[in-house]
Order: C-alpha cells, then structure tokens, then sequence
C-alpha cells in the first residue's frame, strides 16, 4: 500500500511546491479564513501549513492518510458536481508515503489529535491541543525516493515555482488571509478582505493595481469578473494571466487565447495582459477529473465560453478609450 501511494506520488506530488498547493487546497476546503504558509529551504528543510478550517474529527484523522478517503465525495453523482478543491483523496496518503509528516488537528471541540506519519508509517497518534483547525508539517521531503529528490531544479527554481502557486491560490481567494514565510522572511501576505484589486497590487506591485480594469459579463451559462490590465500594461509572458474556474486555478489554451482576442490589435506581438479572472459555471459543465493535479479542465461549451470573455474584454476596453485622460 505504501507502494501504490509512492506511484500516486509520482503524479499529484511532484516538487515541493505541489506539497504547498495540496495543503492549502486542503485548508480552503476546510472553510479557512486564515491559512499561513511557512517553509525553510525551498521546501527541503520544512513546509508547513497552518489554517483555522473546520479541522478532523479524531475519529477521521487515520481515514484521512488512507487512500481514496475524501470526505467530500460520497456519491457518483458527486464525481460530476466537483464543488471543492479536493476530490480524490490522494494528496495526504501520497505525501505521507514520501516524506515524514507531522499533524495536529481539531475541530475546536474538547480535544484535537496528533498523528505522526514517517514513509507512510504511523508512528505516533495521541491527543493534542483543542485549537481549532489544522497544522501540517511536511519534512524529509523525497527522503526514500531519491530519483526523485535528484529531479528537483535548484532551490531558487523551486521557491519561484512555490510562490507562483501561492499567488494563484491567493489571487483566486482574496477572502481568505494568506501568508507565506520562506526562511524567516515574510513573502507574500493578503488580507483576506475580499478586495482582489489589493491582493493584484501585493503580487504585481501597486503601480499595476492602479491600471486594471474591473470587467464583468455573464450570459445563460457562465459568469466572468475580474481585472483585466489597460492595454498599455503589459508583460512578455502569458504566466501573469490567471484564470479561474469557479475559484480554481486551472490552465486552458483557449481561454487564454480568448483573452488575447479580446485586446485585438491593441496589445503588441508578444506582449501579455496581467488579467484575473473567475468563471463561474455549473460544475456540470466541467470535468476536473483529468489530470491527478487537476489543473487541467475540459470544459463543455468551451467556444461560448471563449467568446463572451473576448467580447466582455473587447467591450470594456472601447468603454474606457471614451472616457478622456485628466
Ligand atoms: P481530498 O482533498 O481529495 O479529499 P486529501 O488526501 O487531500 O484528499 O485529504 C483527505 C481528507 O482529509 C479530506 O477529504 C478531508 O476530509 C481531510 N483533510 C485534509 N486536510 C484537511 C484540513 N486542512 N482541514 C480539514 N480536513 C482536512
Ligand atoms: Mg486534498
């Protein structure tokens, strides 16, 4: 069983940074409003996630490092309505199995519980502090798959890739106060007041807050709203545009082209937007199920989809060109 949770590492646990976005997933699934990240390392010494979510009761503790536990599907009909982040019940089991695992839990009753996993083994289990919500501690990463450990980029490369991660998921959740410490030094931190303009100005600096859009459309299936940078703000990668589906990162070559439409000729060759935006769709209209790391979306009515983000772009741009400089 160790070995089957080892295999599914593989594919959901790649690198540190994929510890991160599975623990914080985890945390925003729970309900947290404050969820901090702190890591020594890039990720090789320490990754740690602390949220006040809704916590496990101590009877579910053990459950939770099985394979296939989830507790949020119960039903097959439930596999085609995905409303959380989680689903597969493979992120814990999958870390545990390559790495040693320390975590304190409570559902803010009476007690919590610890549990201590190290290679997939429990090694300890015992009642602790009745704070509520969850704290992961993640060491020794990749400590028995050493091929794997020899994989990871330089540990500049892998910090970059965790805070890329980190801005994502905050940039999807601007209700929820996330902060991130890396070696004692504080990195990023939002609010969580609900205000996506401040958590766009804390990640791409204030000077850009300033020159977004606020754009809104919707029609008989979807919902779109965001910021969408004015024309002349501009960057050499598509890696500042951030599309989310009913609050979940995902990555979708149309869609992205769709944005792209929306600037027409106003946007020079090569040149990329800073653009967030969420969708919110029936989760019927989604299949979150292709991929382990469930990045990647297939999405029924995807060409309508395309052009009510491109004309929704188009149409606000045009409003703003008419209001004149001051
Ligand atoms: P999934 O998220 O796909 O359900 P995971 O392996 O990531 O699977 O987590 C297993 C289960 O452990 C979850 O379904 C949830 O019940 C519980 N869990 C994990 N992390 C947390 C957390 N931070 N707060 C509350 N419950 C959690
Ligand atoms: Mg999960």
């Amino acid at each position: 069983n160790v070995l089957a949770n080892q295999i599914a590492a593989g594919e959901v646990i790649e690198r540190p940074a994929s510890i991160i976005k599975e623990l914080v997933e985890n945390s925003l699934d729970a309900r947290s409003k404050r969820i901090d990240i702190i890591v020594t390392k890039a990720g090789l010494g320490e990754l740690r996630v602390i949220d006040d979510g809704i916590g496990i009761a101590e009877d579910d503790v053990k459950e939770a490092f099985k394979r296939h536990a989830t507790s949020k599907i119960n039903t097959r009909q439930d596999l085609f309505r995905v409303q959380t982040m989680g689903f597969r019940g493979e992120a814990l089991p999958s870390i545990a199995s390559v790495a040693d695992v320390l975590m304190t839990t409570s559902t803010g009753g009476d007690a919590g519980t610890m549990i201590h996993l190290h290679g997939g083994k429990m090694t300890d289990f015992a009642p602790a502090p009745a704070r509520r919500g969850t704290d992961v501690t993640v060491k020794e990463l990749f400590f028995n798959t050493p091929a794997r450990l020899k994989y990871l980029k330089s540990p500049h490369t892998e910090l970059s890739r965790m805070v890329d991660i980190i801005d994502r998921l905050a940039l999807a959740n601007p209700d929820v106060a996330i902060s991130f410490t890396h070696d004692g030094k504080e990195l990023f931190r939002s609010a969580g007041n609900g205000n996506l303009q401040q958590v766009i100005a804390a990640i791409y600096g204030v000077k850009a807050g300033r020159k977004m859009l606020l754009i809104q459309g919707e029609d008989n299936d979807f919902q779109i709203s965001g910021y969408v940078s004015l024309p002349e703000l501009t960057r050499a990668s598509r890696q500042y545009m951030t599309i989310t589906i009913n609050h979940r990162y995902v990555r979708n070559y149309q869609l992205s082209k769709a944005i792209i439409d929306g600037y027409g000729s106003k946007l020079m060759v090569g040149r990329y937007p800073i653009v967030v935006i969420n969708i919110d769709l029936d989760p019927l209209l989604v299949d979150v199920n292709v991929h382990p790391a469930k990045r990647e979306v297939r999405l029924s009515k995807e060409p309508q989809l395309s052009l009510l983000i491109s004309d929704t772009i188009r149409r606000q741009i045009a409003k703003q060109n008419l209001i004149p400089d001051v």
